[in-house]
């Protein structure tokens, strides 16, 4: 059977949930039973997101292949069962990459290369090669309709309507009704011009998503019908929720997925979302609160580190807890003194994450160097591993200088240099050690005790790794390496066996965690600073009841 096809496009501006819509509609497919794939194309240059600003562009997401994807197919990932690789994510860059690599070679055999069809049977030629063996593949194309660099899409999409048919291919377009204040009204206009755009490159919407922050009432709806010529019943309310996770929840009650199977003519079994609604349940109902503090360096932009969050709220969830984020810029801890405590106390956890360059360096150390102190529980990611490994050597080891190469190439002690196998590669696009690789752990560690097993597979992205030449002073001073790759050459975990819950990775488990599969790392660092929070409030209970009674007994005296 051939699958069928979903294009998401959208309109009127952006931001509007396009990849949150399109991973939703994934859900429910999948939760009647139909095998699905997602894909995202980019009308960007760039070959792929590895080399943009985090501020540009967001997270960088990895796939297992180690690709360098756009943050979208980090929704896929969590909203359903779909395994992504390169082939899930397509850039303008990349696709004339191909395009021009074959030009090259001869490939065209003497005829002039053009953006139809070249362009436009390269763009087919992709979505056809994730759609094999899937019921639905879902296509979702960046971008606003109406930008000049998304028409090679936006044209390739519609001749699938024209070879595929019907039955076999669905438009859905996500678009925006506003309610103006000073009107005291919802406006359809934005969505009727964005429809108009779409209709005058040969696409007709069949369902429109309509963002809005109210549901809209059946008159609104036949007027959206009316003017964009879509059936009443296909103008949904895409009404903000408070968790995206109450996305596909939402969608159903709308009736998307039952709408889908009609248009797209599919037999599926009925739908079954129990295991969504208990995670929404979790959502508004917590027992209590964690407050974890993330030391980075974009933390002024949270798309930076949008898998770390939701990680992070998998793991409160997981124990039923509602998760506080306090986004702590490592620069601003850097100016010392007591201020530092005073930032810094209050977490019941502290998170250094991925980042790159010098920036904000000195303040993850300091809050490092805080967790490491008083106890409190400490998780490390790729860049907050190789901090927690200076910062060790520094404060413990008496490496003073020590450092990353990355930061100060001078250092006399390199306790963390570039990877072994990237020396004299100055290429920066896609030359990162990336994707999954094994990690051997250490029986009887924390990392042991998390994980359940001994052998893991972890995504990575990094260009420097700890030097092999300090374990031994850091394993002397009390530092445990817990995880390395199976032939020894890299340290992939570190912990401190005399804390109750301090551990450095090299990878990014971000990448792997799921509502409904919270990944183990970041549920135990969740537990771990609830119950910190538990001991610090108490003892902080504790000691102001002795505050209180002292006076007395001083007066005795
Ligand atoms: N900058 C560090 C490296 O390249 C850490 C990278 C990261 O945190 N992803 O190794």
């Amino acid at each position: 059977m051939s699958a069928k096809y979903i294009f998401v496009t959208g309109g009127v501006v952006s931001s509007l949930g396009k990849g949150l819509a399109a991973a939703s509609i994934g859900c429910l497919l999948e939760s009647r039973g139909l095998k699905v794939n997602l894909m995202k194309f980019d009308p960007y240059l760039n070959v792929d997101p590895g080399t943009m600003s985090p501020f540009q562009h967001g997270e960088v997401f990895v796939t297992d292949d180690g690709a360098e994807t756009d943050l979208d197919l980090g929704h896929y990932e969590r909203f359903t069962h779909a395994k992504l690789s390169r082939d899930n994510n397509w850039t303008t860059g990349r696709i004339y990459e191909q395009i021009i690599t074959k030009e090259r070679r001869g490939d065209y055999l003497g005829k002039t290369v053009q953006v139809i069809p070249h362009v436009t049977n390269e763009i087919k030629a992709a979505m056809k090669k994730v759609a094999q063996d899937v019921d639905v593949c879902i296509v979702e194309i960046g971008g606003t309709v109406g930008d000049i660099e998304s028409l090679p899409f936006m044209e390739a999409i519609r001749q699938m309507r024209q070879e595929l048919g019907r039955e076999h291919t669905l438009f859905m377009h996500v678009t925006l009704v506003p309610f103006i204040a000073a009107a005291q009204e919802l406006k359809t206009k934005p969505t009727q011009h964005s429809v108009k755009e779409l209709l005058s490159i040969g696409i007709q919407p069949d369902i429109l998503l309509c963002r809005t922050d109210r549901f809209l009432a059946k008159d609104i709806k036949s007027k959206i019908a009316l003017f964009c010529n879509v059936a009443e019943e296909a103008v949904i309310t895409a009404k903000d929720v408070a968790s995206i996770y109450e996305v596909p929840v939402v969608f159903s009650r709308e009736g998307v997925d039952t709408l889908v199977l009609k248009y797209l003519h599919l037999e599926a079994q009925d739908r079954d979302l129990k295991d969504w609604e208990e995670i929404v349940h979790r959502v508004y109902n917590p027992k209590a609160e964690v407050n974890i503090g993330i030391v980075g360096k974009y933390v002024e932009y949270e798309d930076s580190y949008k898998s770390l969050k939701e990680a992070l709220v998998h793991g409160a969830l997981a124990h039923n807890l509602k998760l506080n984020l306090n986004w702590i810029e490592a620069e601003g801890l850097e100016t010392g003194g007591a201020t530092n405590e005073e930032q810094l106390e209050g977490y019941d956890g502290i998170l250094v994450p991925g980042g790159f360059g010098k920036r904000g360096i000195e303040g993850m150390l300091i809050a490092i160097r805080y967790a490491r102190e008083k106890k409190v529980p400490y998780f490390g990611i790729c860049l907050g591993m190789q901090t927690a490994c200076v910062e060790f050597a520094r404060n413990v080891c008496g490496l003073t200088e020590a450092n990353s190469s990355e930061f100060d190439p001078a250092t006399p002690h390199r306790v963390i240099y570039k990877l072994r196998e990237l020396r004299g590669v100055e290429e920066l696009g896609g030359t990162m050690r990336l994707g999954a690789w094994t990690c051997k752990i250490e029986p009887n560690t924390l990392a042991h005790r998390i994980y359940g097993q001994l052998e893991i597979s972890e995504r990575h992205r990094h260009r420097y790794e700890f030097n092999r030449e300090y374990e031994s002073t850091l394993v002397a001073g009390g530092l445990r390496i817990s995880g390395s790759t199976p032939d020894g050459t890299y340290v992939e975990m570190v912990e401190l066996p005399d804390h109750p819950h301090f551990i450095g990775c090299q990878f990014h488990p971000e990448f792997k965690s799921k509502p409904l599969e919270p990944h183990p790392l970041f549920k135990s660092f969740v537990g771990a600073a609830y119950e910190h929070g538990l001991k610090r409030r108490a003892e902080k209970a504790a000691s102001e009841v002795e505050m209180f009674h002292r006076p007395e007994k001083v007066g005795k005296r």
